[in-house]
């Protein structure tokens, strides 16, 4: 019987993480392997790297080329065009205008002997593919995915499994849209956001990013609080918070408290424009090493709360909230999930 393999690379900034799927979409293993990216080294080591590290999978699962059918790549955004790297936060200025997209190909078709499909998005997307995957399991339910980490990743994935792209690749930036600020009680101005839009955008109320603000928003409820006198740095002092909260501070609790009743009625937001049945909650709050069940339990149910007044009534019972389940593997395992999809369609 021939193998059919679909491999997913999940390029980071540093880390460069490989997997594969069959072609019923279940993981070849659970165990990805994880290469260093090399962008340091320029754009001819990364693409190097992928094809060893990919090369390095198979060998494992004592499986060959011949045996992979398509390739999925997933990279962060923004991008010029289609598998063209833009201007990226964590990406060297060179690879502004880098054509990833053909060279991997290129490089695969060497590698394989004959040419390879490839397909490639945004990491977010990829993630919300797979995780939509498990979700909605046989249904063809829509998914909307939150990913509140260092920014707010979000993900709609339609009836077809894939992932709203958009017209210019930027579907989804749902972190950017204004939080409806009147609701929670924050006078003064909007926070700021890494985007540079000043209406208030709900990644800065909902992630890592906008701690800062937060917590001397905060701590002007907390005067005696040992952060408001701590020497630490405000990278040490927000980075301890979640940490705090499990220990039950009060000053921590209500932060992260804050940020489910943000990420509630933002979830309330989108599902009025997209009717989604399931919304996954992913990212470093979900994360099952670093957080309790009593610490993520608290914080989803303050979402589903937060969310339901502001749903349509039919809404109200069919909407479930749920945790994403698998963490930083997503990316990868969507990656070639998606790859897996375009074989099928085509
Ligand atoms: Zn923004």
């Amino acid at each position: 019987m021939s193998k059919k393999v679909f491999i997913g690379t999940d390029s980071g900034a540093t880390t460069t993480k490989m997997c594969a799927v069959w072609e019923n979409g279940e993981p070849v293993s659970s165990k990805v392997l994880q290469r260093p990216t090399h962008t340091e080294k320029g754009r001819e080591a990364v693409i190097t790297s992928w094809i060893a590290g990919a090369s390095d999978f198979l060998a494992q699962n004592q499986l060959q080329w011949s045996d992979v059918a398509g390739v999925g790549l997933s990279i962060p955004g923004p991008y010029e065009r289609y598998g063209v790297f833009s201007i990226t936060s964590n990406l060297p200025a060179s690879f502004s205008g880098w054509d990833v997209y053909s060279d991997y190909r290129d490089a695969l078709a060497k590698i394989a002997g004959r040419p390879l499909p490839l397909v490639c998005g945004n990491d977010g997307n990829f993630g919300g593919v797979a995780e939509a995957r498990l979700a909605r399991g046989n249904s063809k339910a829509t998914v909307l995915m939150l990913m509140p980490g260092s920014g707010l990743g979000a993900a709609f994935i339609g009836a077809d499994g894939l992932s709203l792209d958009g017209d210019t690749l930027a579907g989804m930036e749902a972190g950017h849209m204004p939080a409806p600020l009147q609701l929670f009680g924050l006078t003064g101005k909007p926070f700021t956001c890494g985007c540079g839009r000043d209406w208030g955008c709900v990644e800065a109320y909902t992630t890592i990013s906008g701690l800062p603000q937060l917590l001397a928003e905060f701590l002007k409820r907390h005067p005696g609080h040992e952060l408001a006198t701590s020497t630490a740095s405000t990278k040490e002092k927000v980075l301890s918070l979640r940490t705090r909260a499990q220990k039950g501070d009060a000053l921590a609790l209500e932060i992260f408290d804050f940020q489910a009743r943000v990420m509630g009625v933002h979830v309330a937001n989108l599902v009025m424009a997209l009717d989604t049945s399931i919304v996954v909650i992913g990212g470093g709050l979900m994360d099952h090493e670093a957080t309790t069940p009593e610490f993520r339990e608290r914080y989803m149910r303050i979402i589903r709360e937060n969310a339901r007044p502001y749903l349509w009534a039919p809404q109200r019972d069919t909407v479930k909230v749920v945790a994403a389940e698998l963490g930083e593997l997503s990316q990868a395992i969507g990656a070639a999930v998606v790859a897996m999809y375009h074989s099928q369609k085509a």
